[in-house]
């Protein structure tokens, strides 16, 4: 089946309408026609090559909201015309030790949504710069039907990259947890992490942020550049999620977790700076990494954010602004999430 996308055809290429096949529906499929589609770094690192492994053509999307159009013989869990989300994976083998333990994101065989060989006709996966899109059952979501659809799709990545450490380091009443940036992944967290009842500090360079921040839930805010400030809130946290997308010094914050905290960091930045190990070894002080959750535990993101009505601060854009939106996603300049309306699609379907 053919469908309308927005493709790169090379790292310098700017991205352009470019029609592409999706599989005919095996038994266990869902079809979706896609309503919104989220703007994540990581789509724009994929279109421009910066991690060196992307494949053209490229179609980035893996924050996907839609309904289903069909499904296959064998699907139990939807119905046509459900609501419904795909994240960041399409596929796992589903019989490792992560896969077991409901953590596909870790197997070594995940499928991602987009830049994944995969033998289809395309030769690897498309994501969700689409009209449609075809995924097998085990890897679509359901989404709450109470909660703004136009505001959903960033959960499935920047929600979910972010609930799972809040979750994996127990987080709950009257935690004390710190979230260093505010940007697309940033801003959920905090927004998660209120929700979950902790007490939450923003950590910021500049102290314009604050009441951006206090705006979305903290219930503090640390200036990083405050020496005494940084100094007076040594040994206050259990968890920091650190959100930066560039290249940073983390040393300045390791004083800042208390005994047995950690540092979760969950932008994907490659080689960083050197690490001082006195803070780490004085306070059994721990670094960790986390990549976004697995199905279960993001359709649980999902209720819970059902529940509580947490949801992303969004731009809405047309597809046709996706090269704009890069820019200034480059630039830190959103608030918070660009999602694309898909019904701005150009009509070139052939
Ligand atoms: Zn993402
Ligand atoms: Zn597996």
């Amino acid at each position: 089946m053919k469908t309308a996308s927005y493709a790169a055809q090379a790292a310098e290429s700017l991205l352009a309408p470019m029609t592409i096949e999706r599989r005919e529906p095996h038994a266990n499929d869902v079809s979706i026609d896609i309503l919104y589609c989220g703007v994540c770094h990581s789509d724009l690192h994929t279109a421009r090559n910066d991690w060196g492994w992307t494949v053209y053509p490229a179609v980035p999307g893996h924050e996907i909201v839609g309904r289903v159009s069909a499904v296959g013989s064998e699907v139990a869990k939807y119905n046509i015309g459900d609501l419904v989300a795909v994240g960041c994976m399409v596929d796992s083998c589903q019989h490792c030790k992560p896969c077991h333990a409901g953590e596909e994101q870790y197997c070594g065989h995940r499928v991602d949504t987009y830049n994944t060989p995969d033998g289809s006709a395309m030769g690897h996966t498309m994501g969700g710069y689409s009209n449609h899109v075809v995924v097998r059952e085990e890897f679509v979501l359901s989404v709450p039907e109470n909660l703004d659809t136009a505001r959903v799709a960033p959960l499935v990545c920047a929600g979910i990259t972010t609930y799972s450490p809040l979750r994996t380091w127990n987080v709950g009443p009257g935690s004390q947890v710190a979230v260093i940036g505010l940007g697309g992944l940033g801003h959920m967290a905090v927004k998660l992490a209120a929700a979950m009842g902790a007490h939450v500090t923003a950590i910021t360079r500049s102290a314009s942020k604050a009441d951006e921040a206090k705006a979305l839930g903290a219930d503090a805010v640390l200036i990083s550049t405050d020496t005494a400030a940084m100094k007076h809130a040594a040994d206050r946290f259990e968890l920091i999620i650190d959100t930066v997308p560039v290249k940073h010094d983390i040393n300045p914050y390791m004083p800042l977790l208390e005994l047995d905290g950690t540092l979760v960091i969950v932008g994907q930045v490659g080689l960083m700076q050197e690490l001082h190990t006195a803070p780490m070894i004085l306070g059994r002080r721990r670094v960790a990494g986390s990549l976004i959750g697995g199905v279960a535990e993001t359709q649980e993101m999902l209720d819970f954010c059902g529940k509580t009505g947490v949801l992303p601060e969004v731009e809405m854009i047309r597809m046709d602004q996706i090269n704009e939106a890069y820019e200034r996603l480059e630039k830190s300049d959103v608030r918070y999430r660009f999602v694309i309306d898909m019904s701005s699609m150009p009509a070139f379907e052939g």
